[in-house]
């Protein structure tokens, strides 16, 4: 596909009907003009996150108008760029910044994005391996980042992580147990358990274990760390499980936005509580966490194991899928 001789393109399209509903349809869309300081993107994989589902079913705190196309993640190749550092040809990986939020995302054939937002494919990563990392890659490394920031390390004591199974979750346990540290893990798939356990997670609780509210404003300190994506009553019940000088680091809400509890656990025992933002995180941080991967990428063995390949018209399936809490691992798409 080169720019000069493609003028159209397929893509996942969501719109807004007149009753308030929204459609899915895979569409044909004009290759945009090249603008200054902008690249043209063949998209070849993308994956879907929780906020493409968000995007992809009108929730408009992600996408505020519509027709759009969702993708928050793509990687491929270089069609044509009126940027210096960007030639034709050349592999490159996009994530976060607008892409798939109010700029047509990765579930597209052509992306046309600003210089930057693209970076070149790190070496040693296919676009597949920059996909089934991408945005999930990126938040769990920078969660894993700010453990470290605040003095965290594999000698401190055991780390929980929770939505285990999820994008995030998966990647976040897989780089813990390579960085030597002891693993506890979060999931309320029962059938994944043992997957888990065979990563080198030291012990899996289901849901159950954080999801009862506790009016106590402390309670025994079990971890060192946690790397948190589901928010609520289970992050509440973490935040008074840390131990001193511990640290939460917090990225999603598929439980809840809410957090209901006292400053006891900041003021008693020194607790941390971060938070990450992948999507709008510099450039040159984002290239931090490309090249923090690259040092893991042994993580990426075996993915058949938690990697689900799919096109672009099973999308619908499996949108619906990880808004019910039911995609276990990272959902690859193959867009082209
Ligand atoms: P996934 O859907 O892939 O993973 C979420 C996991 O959470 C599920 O697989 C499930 O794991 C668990 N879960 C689902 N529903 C519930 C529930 N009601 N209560 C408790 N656990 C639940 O999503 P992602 O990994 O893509 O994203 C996870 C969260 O992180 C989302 O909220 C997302 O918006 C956020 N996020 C934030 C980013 C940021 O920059 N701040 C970037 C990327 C994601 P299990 O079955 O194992 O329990």
């Amino acid at each position: 596909m080169d720019s000069n001789q493609v003028t159209s393109y397929q893509a996942f399209e969501v719109t807004e009907q007149d009753d308030g509903s929204f459609a899915q349809a895979i569409v044909t869309k004009d290759v945009p003009s090249l603008k200054e300081g902008h690249v043209l993107i063949k998209v070849e994989y993308s994956a879907i996150n929780y906020k493409d589902a968000l995007s992809s079913t009108g929730n408009k705190g992600v996408t505020r108008e519509y027709p759009h196309v969702p993708g928050i993640d793509a990687s491929g190749t270089v069609l044509s760029s009126s940027s210096d550092e960007f030639k034709a040809g050349q592999q490159v990986v996009v994530t976060g910044h607008d892409l798939g939020m109010n700029t047509d995302g990765g579930y597209g054939q052509v992306i046309h994005v600003p210089e930057s937002w693209v970076h070149s494919l790190p070496e040693g990563f296919s676009t597949q391996d920059a996909a089934v990392l991408g945005t999930a890659g990126i938040t769990a490394s920078l969660c894993i980042d700010k453990l470290l920031m605040t003095g965290i390390g594999p000698e401190s004591g055991p780390v929980l992580v929770t939505g285990a199974t999820g994008g995030v979750g998966s990647i976040a346990v897989a780089l813990l147990v390579d960085m030597g540290f002891e693993v506890y893990a979060v999931s309320g798939k029962a059938d994944q358990h043992e997957r888990l356990r065979a990563l080198g997670v030291t012990e899996v609780f289901g849901r159950e274990e954080l999801s009862e509210s506790n009016k106590r404003p402390l309670l025994k300190g079990r971890w060192a760390a946690a790397i948190d994506t589901v928010g609520g009553v289970p992050l509440e019940n973490i935040l008074k499980s840390l131990m001193p000088q511990g640290t939460a680091a917090i990225c999603g809400l598929v439980s809840s936005p809410a957090l209901a509890m006292t400053v006891f656990p900041f003021i008693l025992r020194g607790i941390n509580l971060v938070g990450i933002d992948s999507a709008e995180v510099s450039s040159a941080k984002k290239a931090a966490m490309w090249a923090f991967m690259q040092e893991h990428s042994s993580i990426l063995q075996g993915y058949q194991d938690w990697v689900t390949p799919i096109t672009l018209d099973q999308l619908p399936e499996y949108i619906d899928r990880i808004l019910k809490g039911g995609a276990a691992g990272r959902t690859l798409v193959k867009v082209s």
